[in-house]
């Protein structure tokens, strides 16, 4: 499994606004074969797993290396994940960390624990964050080579900039 990849799509999915199946739906825009699982149960599950999930990020923001690690081993006792050898692809036999029973949410919530256990064991565990936009919340990945990552996102990137730029014309005008 691509662990990076897996700890993106956590962090998407904490981000992302699941209000009610449609929205779940719209969230798995690229995996159309899940479309006709989602549940309602699935929405009330995920919500509840993205308030359990958002301290991990909290606290590797914040560099609390113990306090990642143990949150997310609480979080990993909490929702099992039962691997799975798949050869869907014969040629290419590969790991799924759900079984074709679980339920998306299991899914979602096992492919994303596993991601971000993976990254912090081999990058670290500071290497998760959340925006430092005002009025963002929302939580990347820092998969940058000086760990340098700030913003959740270009656009979050540029408006803080622009604030900057703003704040430092009205300092040297007064
Ligand atoms: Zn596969
Ligand atoms: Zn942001």
């Amino acid at each position: 499994m691509d662990f990076i990849r897996y700890a993106e799509a956590s962090a998407a999915l904490l981000n992302a606004d699941l209000a009610d199946p449609d929205a779940l739906v719209a969230h798995l825009a690229d995996r159309s074969w899940l479309h006709a699982s989602v549940t309602p149960g699935d929405v009330a599950a995920l919500q509840e797993f993205q308030v359990e999930l958002r301290p991990v990020f909290e606290a590797s923001e914040a560099g609390e290396v113990p306090v990642v690690v143990s949150h997310l081993n609480d979080l990993l006792a909490l929702h099992p994940v039962t691997p799975m050898i798949s050869d869907h692809d014969p040629s290419h036999l590969h790991m799924h960390v759900a079984n074709r029973s679980a339920s998306v949410a299991e899914l979602l919530i096992g492919e994303s624990l596993m991601g971000l256990a993976t990254l912090v064991c081999d990058l670290g565990a500071t290497r998760l964050g959340v925006c430092h936009a005002s009025s963002c919340d929302n939580v990347f990945v820092d998969t940058s080579p000086n760990q340098s990552r700030r913003y959740c996102s270009d656009r979050c990137s540029s408006r803080a900039n622009v604030a900057a730029y703003r704040a430092r014309q009205k300092a040297a005008a007064s």
